[in-house]
């Protein structure tokens, strides 16, 4: 039979953790994959039939090591090494390695005799070369309780955790290139994200808000179902701007921004909220300004890409298909207003004064949210699978 051999990390993965890494991946792999069937089997998932679209989905869904194409065969030798000496038949010439792993001891050869044996037959067949230090061809047996999985290559998966193990978080994305990059580690750490977008209704708003929703469809390739909220700044922005001078506003926008996130947070009963900032990268992010950013909530502020320089992020937007989308023309909210001289040392003081001037409806503001939904299961196909670099071992 066809199936999939899939394998999560282990490391982290002691105790009672284990029971519910494998159920979110579970889940999550059969809300992508609808009614195809994933089976548990010691340390490992079994996802049956091959496709192109199964290996788009297990090649991005979070905490997936790395998965293979394999031939699921009866707990016999014999078939063991029929479905071993048909890869050796299908593959470019040079020497080979069979790796026998044995999670069944009740299985009556030793994972070195299956090495021995299976060998020699393709050996007999097709006059290979043994290599163990530089095999052309791997032949991996996996022997289970029921049946032995066989394959010969590896794909990369993803790695990370599976989404929904780690909480759920509210990420700030702006559609540069930065915060969805900021998104999709999150989800890879096992968190389930909800996007929030804050738009202003005067300003080409419906390019803007079109690329927003692109980069929602994609990062939902990762995520599965996903959820983005997109809030309406511009009549704050006008009182942001007629109260507070140029120099200080970025740094008020941004306050005001994690404030409206905080509620959404609260309403969507998430436990932090995460931004694309870099330390240093532009104005807002310097120590001190990051400072007084993430001061005014008083939820923990994740920013995974802190200490990466752009073209790391660069390239993992590439990666993750959000950098096309990202480079699209039309900007956020703020980047119009962007002062000659921004603030690069707030002083707290000074932006405590500012805001005592200032009449924010944020309530109204987010009563006005828009909301989206996405979702990747079979009945409504996404976007094209993210590029692959090539198998692991
Ligand atoms: P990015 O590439 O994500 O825009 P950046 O390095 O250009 O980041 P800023 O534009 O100053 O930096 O934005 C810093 C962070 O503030 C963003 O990463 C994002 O998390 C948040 N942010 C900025 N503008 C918006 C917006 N309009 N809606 C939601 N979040 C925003
Ligand atoms: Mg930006």
């Amino acid at each position: 039979m066809e199936v999939y051999v899939v394998h999560y990390g282990e490391l982290a993965l002691k105790g009672k953790n284990r029971g519910l890494f494998e159920g979110a991946l579970v889940r999550n792999i059969t809300a992508r994959l609808d009614g195809r069937r994933v089976k548990r089997r010691y340390g490992r998932l079994i996802v049956e039939g091959w496709g192109p679209e199964v290996e788009g989905a297990l090649g991005s869904i979070p905490g997936i090591k790395h998965f293979a194409r394999a031939e699921s065969v009866a707990l016999d030798i014999e078939a063991i090494k029929g479905a071993a000496l048909r890869l050796a038949k299908a593959a470019p010439p040079g020497p080979f390695a069979v790796r026998t792993k044995r999670a069944n001891k009740a299985f009556p050869l030793t994972s070195l005799e299956v090495n021995r044996l299976v060998g020699e037959a393709i050996t007999a067949e097709t006059g290979r070369a043994v290599s163990l230090s530089e095999p052309a061809l791997t032949i991996y047996i996996e022997i289970c309780e029921r049946e032995a999985y066989v394959y010969a290559e590896r794909l990369p998966g993803l790695g990370g955790l599976p989404v929904g193990t780690s909480g759920k978080v509210v990420a700030l994305v702006s559609g540069g290139i930065d915060s969805p990059v900021a998104a999709f580690l999150m989800m890879k750490r096992g968190c389930e994200v909800v996007l929030l977008h804050f738009f202003n209704e005067t300003l080409h708003s419906l390019k803007v808000r079109g690329k927003i929703i692109s980069l929602g469809e994609r990062l939902a390739h990762f995520q599965g179902e996903l959820k983005l909220y997109m809030v309406p700044f511009g009549s704050l922005q006008r009182e942001i701007i007629r109260a507070v001078p140029a120099r200080y506003r970025m740094l008020v926008y941004r306050r005001t921004m994690m404030k409206l996130a905080e509620e959404i947070a609260r309403l969507e009963g998430a436990k932090a909220l995460v931004t694309g900032d870099s330390l240093a990268q532009v104005a807002s992010q310097t120590l001190e300004n990051l400072r007084l950013i993430y001061e005014a909530t008083r939820y923990p502020v994740l920013a995974p890409l802190i200490g990466s320089d752009k073209e790391e992020t660069i390239a993992l937007a590439r990666k993750i298909g959000t950098y096309e989308i990202s480079i699209l023309p039309y900007e956020d909210c703020c980047s119009f207003m962007v002062a000659p001289h921004p603030e690069t040392h707030g002083r707290p003081e000074v932006i405590a004064e500012l805001e005592k001037g200032l009449v924010l409806d944020l309530a109204g503001a987010i009563s006005r949210a828009e909301i989206e939904s996405f979702d990747l299961s079979r009945a409504k196909p996404g976007p094209p699978a993210p590029p692959r670099n090539g198998s692991v071992d």
